[in-house]
């Protein structure tokens, strides 16, 4: 089976974390700080807070802008559930912005009616999450600018997308948010196995995430209450988490971060490639804008014309071929679990329309041109076979 994505871990990463596993510590030592400096460097952030998944650093960006019961986060429904299950677990109230058909991001210009609709309704959101889908950038300029006149804060959910650049400036810079945050898990650009990395310019805002990550603990003299009782006093300030990242996961992602800019490059490259090659196929690529450059974490494809059953062949196809293709995303409030919490279909009909007809190519370094090419065959077999199927019981 060719996968959809999947991690390379070369031998450089392999001693890394075995180096580790021979030192004297495997939880906090100096791997976890010196990754913190080196993703923060790398996407021009004062400061980077590394946690044990980016679903947990979701959760505490959350709880550090304060987040709760009678607050709204508005996210995008073309995402990982992780994005807006972190409003949940503030107690929050969630809501979703549609996208743009062509970009596939949260649209900015729904964004906007919608937040003109919330002001007159008196429930603005407290905080906006969009999410950079496939790893390509949203506007954050626009969303940012939407922020100052509705006041509201943003995180931005970079899972996918580090090592990508926006207006020539790297993802992560938090320019135009409070808060960003990346995911190390396995399918992802970098990987240290589980583990997600939050940055931001706002020493404040980093001091609460390492506290929060920690059960709330703080052992820096410089914050506790009592004046310096003894070197091992430490004191719990607010409720927090365990969600600390382990010295194994930070050597494994700083050694893996060395080969971001290659990764990246090789994603490029094979997306420039399924853009050439399936050109004079009846599908839809997402729009690049000349402003973002995507890390290419995922390539999508929506099938041109038709709906539900054609998808459903083509994709059934291709895994029969030993291709392994997937559906990126099913929209959050659909999943049984948010339809039990009463959203209603047609929320956000371009996510809907997208998704019914949506389908993850593999994309990954690994990826070697002759796989790529079997993709692209098997992908246009299975597109006349469709096509000469539905013809037959005289659809075309
Ligand atoms: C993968 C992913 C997450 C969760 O990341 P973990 O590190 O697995 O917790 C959150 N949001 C998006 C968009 C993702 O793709």
């Amino acid at each position: 089976m060719i996968q959809y994505g999947r991690q390379q871990i070369s031998q450089a990463d392999v001693d890394a974390v075995v180096a580790v596993l021979q030192s004297d510590f495997l939880t906090q030592g100096p791997q976890v700080p010196a990754f913190e400096a080196a993703v923060a460097a790398r996407c021009q952030a004062d400061h980077g807070v590394a946690f044990s998944s980016a679903t947990a650093a979701l959760h505490v960006a959350c709880v550090a802008l304060d987040l709760g019961p009678d607050d709204w986060l508005w996210t995008s429904p073309n995402t990982f559930v992780a994005s807006a299950n972190a409003g949940l677990y503030c107690k929050a109230k969630v809501d979703f912005v549609d996208i743009n058909a062509r970009t596939l991001n949260m649209c900015a210009i729904a964004l906007e009616q919608k937040l003109d609709k919330a002001k007159r309704a008196g429930h603005l959101p407290k905080v906006v999450m969009p999410v950079h889908f496939a790893g390509q950038p949203c506007d954050m300029a626009a969303i940012h600018d939407l922020s100052k006149i509705y006041g509201f804060r943003i995180i931005e959910d970079a899972s996918h997308a580090i090592g990508a650049s926006y207006r020539s400036d790297p993802v992560g810079n938090c320019r135009y948010s409070d808060i960003t945050v990346f995911s190390f898990h396995p399918v992802k650009i970098v990987t240290t196995a589980e583990g997600g990395m939050a940055s931001t310019n706002d020493p404040l805002l980093a001091q609460r995430m390492q506290r929060l990550r920690s059960h709330g603990i703080t052992r820096d003299p410089a914050q506790t209450l009592e004046l310096n009782p003894g070197p091992w006093h430490y004191e719990q300030h607010e409720l927090g988490f365990n969600y600390r990242m382990t010295e194994i996961q930070a050597a494994l992602g700083l050694s893996q971060l060395e080969r971001l800019n290659t990764f990246v490059k090789q994603r490029t490259e094979l997306a420039a490639r399924y853009a050439r090659c399936l050109a004079s196929l009846p599908l839809v690529l997402p729009e690049q804008p000349a402003w973002a450059q995507s890390a290419w974490h995922l390539q999508v494809v929506q099938l041109a014309a038709g709906g539900h059953t054609q998808r459903r062949e083509v994709f059934d196809y291709l895994r029969a071929q030993g291709i392994g293709v997937n559906v990126h995303y099913m929209p959050i409030y659909l999943q049984p679990f948010w339809q039990t919490l009463g959203y209603p279909r047609g929320l956000c009909p371009n996510a809907e329309a997208y998704f019914n007809r949506a389908i993850t190519l593999p994309l990954h370094p690994g990826l070697t041109m002759s796989d790529q090419d079997r993709v692209i065959s098997a992908l246009s077999e299975a597109i006349d076979a469709v096509r000469w199927s539905a013809s037959e019981e005289g659809y075309l």
